[in-house]
């Protein structure tokens, strides 16, 4: 399945072997190999800059009307459509993650090349009020070249979220995917090339971050970097960026914290918490790993928890039934592992999970159980640290004062949910909580219409909505002189 695109990446309207370090795919069910491919090197990356530069300033490309750019994205959306079991499969052989989740990552993707096909079309500059004799004008220009890097946990849904409002901004992007999940990537460059956008509008430069990624950020011909991965990254790019004084989004990590009061419904909160945390194997930038239990049902809300996470399903991605599928890599899982196995010698609580299932089945994929930790303080490394797996933490709380201070302290600032029947109360604790996306009686829902992203250490600018075209442009002022007259000044020196 895999052997095809394995050895070629898309460098600026061509494919070919890369020249730089080798990318080894591994499948987190057996932790074979599925791909080996050489990933880009640095003269790759200015191969890929250069040819993004060129193809965004031809008129073929920069003298497209907005409803004909918007044709280009309808017609890698309907690409996408059409091969989206492919690519399902592709993603869940390469990621781990369960069919249903990558399914719907693939058609959040197609829906984000649609949404963003239709949003170029209602892009209007603006006419400003004047202050003298001329006409002021407002207009967004695309920047040129366009640098997406993007993390591992669901490649299709960030790639797409990146790439079409910058082609639809009229720009070049220079794509590279995470070095665990280089495939999806590859397969969506394909797809886009099959859907006839001009050669060099999209690279996708597979290779490790601090060699490919690295060389992106500073080419000299990027003028604009949208990251989305983990806050240290994120911290070097931002440097980098300010050192050139460049434009750079940064959707970063979280330690995201749901709460539940005493009036909340209780089944649809349980449910609501174990989706937030453990779909995805909790491998999700929004992952509700803080809960917040009020003090007069934490015994009873914890016990459901215990009992339910105990239930969901654990196996392989490719069985419809699973709920909770291997984690991206053995390594991450151990990773994620040893932070358990801190927490508790520290003194947590272990009260379900805090380990990999047992059977032979389980034995050669990335697993690790649903697990729930607790009796540990708020500036405990598990309550503080983005774990990024299946790992929940409880702790009670007893007023609301108290509660939005606690919630609020941590680095993160990315997402929040709020379980209660009292309208009131969740409006007043969702406007002090610091966070980019509150979820109230709801949890990890998504629309490519709202705005999304971080506040504090968990980013910097919003993906997604109207406004997402327009981070990815420049604005320019024109000044349209009315006067039949010279100037004064110069009138004055005439004379
Ligand atoms: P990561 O930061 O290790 O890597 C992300 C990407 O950056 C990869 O493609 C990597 O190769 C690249 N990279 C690494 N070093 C680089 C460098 N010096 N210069 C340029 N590029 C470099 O993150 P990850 O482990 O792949 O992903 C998990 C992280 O992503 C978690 O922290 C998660 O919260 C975050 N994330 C955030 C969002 C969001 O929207 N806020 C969404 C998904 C994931």
């Amino acid at each position: 399945m895999t052997d095809e695109i394995a050895d070629e990446i898309l460098v600026g309207g061509r494919w070919r072997r890369g020249t730089g370090e080798a990318v080894t795919s591994r499948s987190p069910l057996t932790g074979e190999v599925l791909a080996r491919l050489r990933g880009a090197g640095p003269g790759d990356v200015d191969e890929a800059v250069r040819a993004g530069a060129a193809a965004a300033a031809d008129p073929a490309w920069r003298g497209l009307r907005p409803h004909e750019r918007a044709r280009h994205l309808v017609r890698i959306a309907d690409l996408i459509a059409g091969r989206a079991g492919d690519l399902a499969a592709l993603q869940t052989a390469d990621t781990g993650k369960s069919i249903n989740e990558t399914r719907a990552l693939v058609a959040s993707a197609e829906g984000t090349f649609r949404y963003f096909a239709a949003a170029l079309e209602t892009m209007e500059g603006a006419v400003t009020p004047p202050r003298g004799p001329y006409l002021t004008m407002s207009v967004h220009e695309p920047i040129g070249v366009v640098g997406a890097i993007t993390p591992w946990n669901s490649p299709i849904a960030s790639d797409a979220q990146k790439i079409a409002p910058a082609l639809a901004a009229g720009n070049a992007v220079v794509l590279k995917p995470a070095e665990w999940t280089p495939l999806v990537a590859l397969a969506l460059g394909r797809l886009v090339c099959d859907a006839g956008l001009p050669p060099g509008l999209l690279s996708v430069l597979p290779g490790p971050g601090p060699v490919t990624g690295d060389a992106i950020v500073r080419h000299p011909g990027v003028g604009k970097v949208s990251f989305t991965g983990g806050t240290a990254t994120g911290r070097r790019i931002g440097a980098v960026a300010a050192e050139k004084i460049m434009p750079v989004s940064l959707e970063l990590g979280g330690k995201s914290p749901t709460i539940v009061f005493p009036d909340a419904d209780r089944a649809q909160a349980v449910a609501g918490l174990l989706f937030g945390i453990f779909s995805s194997s909790g491998q999700s930038c929004v992952a509700g790993s803080r809960v917040f239990v009020h003090a007069s049902i934490y015994d009873e809300v914890l016990e459901e928890l215990v009992d339910r996470a105990g239930r969901l399903r654990v196996g392989p991605g490719a069985d419809p039934a699973t709920q909770v599928a291997p984690m991206v890599a053995h390594a991450h899982r151990d990773r994620v592992a040893a932070m358990v196995g801190a927490a508790v010698s520290a003194g947590a609580r272990l009260r379900c999970g805090g380990r990999a299932p047992e059977g032979e089945e389980y034995e050669k994929g990335a697993y690790y159980l649903p697990t729930i930790l607790d009796g540990v303080p708020d500036d405990a490394a598990i309550c503080q640290e983005e774990i990024f797996g299946p790992v929940l933490v409880a702790l009670p709380f007893e007023d609301e004062d108290e509660l939005v201070a606690r919630a609020n302290a941590t680095v993160y600032g990315l997402a929040c949910g709020i379980w209660t029947a009292d309208y009131r109360r969740a409006w007043r604790v969702a406007r002090r909580i610091e966070a980019g996306t509150v979820w109230i009686n709801t949890y990890k829902q998504f629309s490519v219409s709202t705005p999304f992203g971080g506040v504090k250490e968990s980013g910097l600018g919003r993906e997604k909505g109207r406004d997402g075209i327009q981070a990815y442009t420049r604005q320019k002022s024109l000044y349209w002189g009315l006067d039949e007259d010279p100037l004064p000044w110069a009138g004055d020196a005439a004379g």
